[in-house]
């Protein structure tokens, strides 16, 4: 084996979500991971659709490799496709760049620090040494990692330019291809894709071809490029990310912190006892990212960020900035081959309502059953929308239901039994629930707008509920709403905390 030099580290990964909650005695669904500089949700292209043709041809290689994805990433990036070079995420073309420029007896220049650490691992794997003095190729991160600020170029050549976070920056080296610039960019940030492991280089014809002459055959796998395809069908909208980025920015200047400015989607916040406010915040649940002189978080939501503020403000010993999250609480993911359900519940909220799988009516009626009920709900999902609302309705109820009957655990304390009769316009409903486990529903909904009546029967079997509701009216939407809202007043009065017992004089349920 060929020695390593004496200063090379290897690339650390930090612990898996399991590892982080067993450490603290948490259960996994608590723990949420500010570390990874990714969005919250995966692509809404992700789909199992958008991979079916792919899976289906799983057993070949792609023989000429995947010239519609070069020509996509072309057209997203305005140059050519002799002008672009596969790899599995910009990491791979880290790496490539650093073996194709720099060899043994060479210095790989490093632009800014601190950065990523990838640079110096790839330099030393090629055999180079890292340092200033004329060197073979220099390394620039922008926007840059860890500190999300926007640099000034280099104006060293050849200069590879990681632009992993551009869709935040909007600013890009492209330009420069011909005049000795080589850039590197991802799916793994906007796009939302860091497990499908597709990034790409930009550099002038002759160079790119290089690049490609010597990249492993066939870097990416057929299934990761036809993520990457559908999800360059649309341009990534970074907007609501960049503004919540800068909630949180005033947020922590509120908590008498001075967060960097950034130009990613991330934050970078210096603070003194590093080390111990990032164990604090894991114990919360909130995963960050550790420096010596500060610590970086990926903004995620409103939601998820409102979580780290709070633990922030707690450790801290200052005001909360943010309302408090409900005690009870939980998330759940439910996917299948039809949709993609994630639910954050609480169950002493607020009512901060939010539903959005794009079933319209029923995505509001769910919104109402969680308001009345004085949840706190985000509900979002995608599904096959193309074979009609019905898969991605009733998976939103059962999702609900599920994370119900995980945030009531074994129920002990609540009152158990809710009941309520709600009045709307011409509609009237009642309904009256049971929390004792077993599922069971008596729905009589006298108008149907399609699947109101299916959702809650869905509903009251994934929460093992006993749910019963009258609703009559003469207008579809407001028999189906008013039952919504009935139903959600009743588990208010179920879920309620009244003592520690479990609510049955068998003692168990
Ligand atoms: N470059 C920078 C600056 C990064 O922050 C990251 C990921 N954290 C990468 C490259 C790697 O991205 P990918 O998932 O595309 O390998």
């Amino acid at each position: 084996m060929r020695a390593l030099p004496l200063e090379f580290s290897e690339y650390m990964w930090a612990p898996s979500s399991e590892e982080l909650a067993k450490r603290v005695e948490l259960d996994i669904s608590q723990i949420v991971r500010f570390d990874g500089n990714v969005p919250a949700q995966p692509s809404a292209a992700a789909r199992p659709g958008a991979v079916a043709a792919a899976l289906a041809e799983v057993n070949g290689y792609a023989h000429g490799g995947f010239p519609a994805l070069v020509e996509a990433i072309a057209d997203y990036a305005g140059v050519e496709p002799e002008n672009v070079v596969l790899g599995a995420g910009a990491d791979d073309l880290i790496l490539l760049s650093a073996r194709t420029f720099a060899g043994p007896g060479d210095v790989v220049a490093i632009a800014e620090s601190p950065t990523y650490p990838l640079y110096r691992t790839a330099a030393h794997l090629a055999g180079a040494e890292v340092g200033g003095d004329t060197p073979a190729v220099t390394f620039s991160c922008r926007p840059n990692n860890p500190t999300g600020e926007l640099g000034a170029l280099p104006q060293a050549r050849p200069l590879v330019v990681d632009e992993a976070y551009f869709e935040y920056a909007g600013e890009t080296a492209i330009g420069l291809i011909e005049e000795g610039v080589v850039v590197l960019r991802t799916f793994s940030k906007a796009f939302a894709l860091a497990g499908a492991r597709v990034g790409y280089a930009l550099a002038d014809a002759e160079t790119a071809a290089e690049l490609n002459r010597r990249q492993a055959p066939q870097p990416i796998s057929n299934i990761s490029a036809a993520l990457a395809l559908a999800a360059l069908r649309d341009r990534p909208d970074v907007s609501d990310q960049v503004q919540e980025r800068e909630r949180c920015g005033r947020a922590l200047v509120a908590l008498g912190l001075e967060p960097l400015a950034s130009a990613t989607n991330f934050l970078f916040v210096p603070v003194d006892e590093s080390e111990k406010i990032g164990a604090a915040l894991l114990r919360s649940g909130v995963v960050v990212r550790g420096f010596a002189d500060g610590f970086r978080f990926s903004v995620r939501d409103r939601e998820d960020d409102d979580l780290l503020l709070e633990a922030l403000a707690r450790i801290l010993d200052r005001p909360s900035p943010v309302a408090a999250a409900a005690a009870r609480r939980v998330r759940h993911l439910r996917a299948t081959a039809e949709t993609r359900i994630r639910v954050r519940l609480g169950l002493d909220g607020a009512g901060r309502v939010r539903v959005s799988t794009g079933v319209g009516i029923y995505d509001h009626f769910l919104e109402q059953l969680a308001f009345h009920a004085g949840f706190d709900l985000v509900l979002e999902g995608v599904g096959d929308l193309e074979t009609g609302a019905h898969h991605t309705a009733e998976d939103a109820s059962l999702a609900l239901g599920e994370a119900l009957d995980m945030v009531l655990g074994d129920r002990r304390g609540v009152s158990r039994y809710g009941d309520s009769v709600v009045p709307m316009d011409d509609a009237l409903a009642r309904a009256a629930v049971d929390l004792g486990g077993r599922p069971a529903f008596e729905l009589q909904l006298e108008r149907d707008p399609g699947l109101a009546t299916h959702m809650l029967q869905s509903l009251a079997q994934a929460g093992r509920l006993a749910l019963h509701v009258e609703a009559s009216g003469r207008d579809e939407h407001h028999v189906a709403e008013a039952a919504f809202k009935a139903v959600g007043r009743a588990l208010r009065a179920a879920v309620r905390i009244e003592g520690t017992g479990i609510p049955s004089t068998k003692g168990s349920l």
